[in-house]
C-alpha cells in the first residue's frame, strides 16, 4: 500500500507512542506489516546487528549501504560477509561523482576542507536517491551513542524526506548490543576492537579513548558529529 506524506506523518506519530520501548523485533514486525516492500534497512557495517535483527523478521529485506569510495577495507569485509551469510539483499549505492570527478570539480581532499559538502555528495544525495523507492527505513541509531542521538524515537517522521524512520535499537545499550553479538555470533567490524567506537569513512574517523563520546572519533578536526543523513 502507498501512503501520502500526511498519512506517513500520522502513522509515525501513532507508532512512536504505541511502540516506545517495544522489543526491536516487534518494531520491525510493525514496519514490515505497515510498509511491506517499501521498508528497507540502512547500515554502515560497524556491525551486522541491525541487519540480523531485521532479517530475522523480514528475510530478504533490502539493506542500503552508502558506498562512498572512502571506506576502510574492514567495513567492506563486513558488508560482504553480511551479504553471504544473512538473508538480505545488500544494495551498495555509489555517489554520482567518482572520487576522481569530485577531485577535479572541487579539488582534492574535499573532506579535509568542506566535510559537509563531501558528505552531501557522497552520502546524503545517494541516500535520498536510494530511499526514493521506500516509505520507511530502519537505521541503527541508539540513544546512548552521544548527545546528538539522546532523543532518538523508535519511530519518527522526517519532514524533509517525507519518510518514516525506524530505530529498533534506539533503547539498546552498548551492553545489549554486545550480548546480541555474543548470542548470535554477529559479524563485527574488526576496527571496533581496535579502539574505534564509531566507524565511518577512513579520512574522517579516529580512535576514541575509553569513556570518550563515541561520536568524538568522527570528523575530529571539525565541529561536526553527524554526516547529515540523520539530520532531516
Ligand atoms: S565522512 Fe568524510 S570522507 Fe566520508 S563523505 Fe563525509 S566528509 Fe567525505
Amino acid at each position: 500500500m502507498r501512503y501520502n506524506v500526511d498519512e506517513l506523518r500520522e502513522i509515525a506519530a501513532r507508532a512512536a507512542v504505541e511502540l516506545d520501548r517495544a522489543p526491536a523485533e516487534k518494531i520491525v514486525e510493525w514496519a514490515a506489516d505497515t510498509f511491506g516492500e517499501r521498508f528497507c534497512v540502512t547500515s554502515s557495517f560497524a556491525d551486522a546487528v541491525l541487519s540480523h535483527v531485521v532479517s530475522s523478521v523480514v528475510p530478504g529485506v533490502e539493506v542500503i549501504f552508502l558506498d562512498t569510495g572512502l571506506h576502510f577495507a574492514e567495513t567492506l569485509r563486513v558488508r560482504d560477509t553480511v551479504q553471504k551469510t544473512l538473508p538480505v539483499v545488500v544494495k551498495s549505492i555509489k555517489p554520482r561523482l567518482s572520487l576522481a570527478e569530485q577531485d577535479a570539480e572541487f579539488g582534492p581532499r574535499l573532506y579535509a576542507r568542506e566535510p559537509d559538502e563531501c558528505c552531501a555528495i557522497r552520502k546524503v544525495e545517494p541516500l535520498n536517491r536510494a530511499l526514493a523507492n521506500y516509505d520507511a527505513w530502519a537505521a541503527g541509531l541508539r540513544r546512548d551513542e552521544g548527545p546528538t542521538r539522546a532523543n532518538t524515537p523508535v519511530v519518527g517522521f522526517e519532514a524533509a524526506r517525507g519518510k518514516v524512520k525506524v530505530a529498533p535499537l534506539a533503547y539498546w545499550t552498548e551492553a545489549d548490543v554486545q550480548a546480541y553479538i555474543d548470542k548470535y555470533d554477529i559479524p563485527v567490524n574488526s576496527l571496533i576492537n581496535q579502539g574505534y567506537a564509531s566507524v565511518g569513512c577512513w579520512p574522517c574517523t579516529r580512535r576514541t579513548a575509553p569513556g570518550e563520546d563515541p561520536r568524538a572519533g568522527r570528523w575530529p578536526m571539525f565541529d561536526k558529529t553527524e554526516c547529515g543523513i540523520h539530520a532531516a
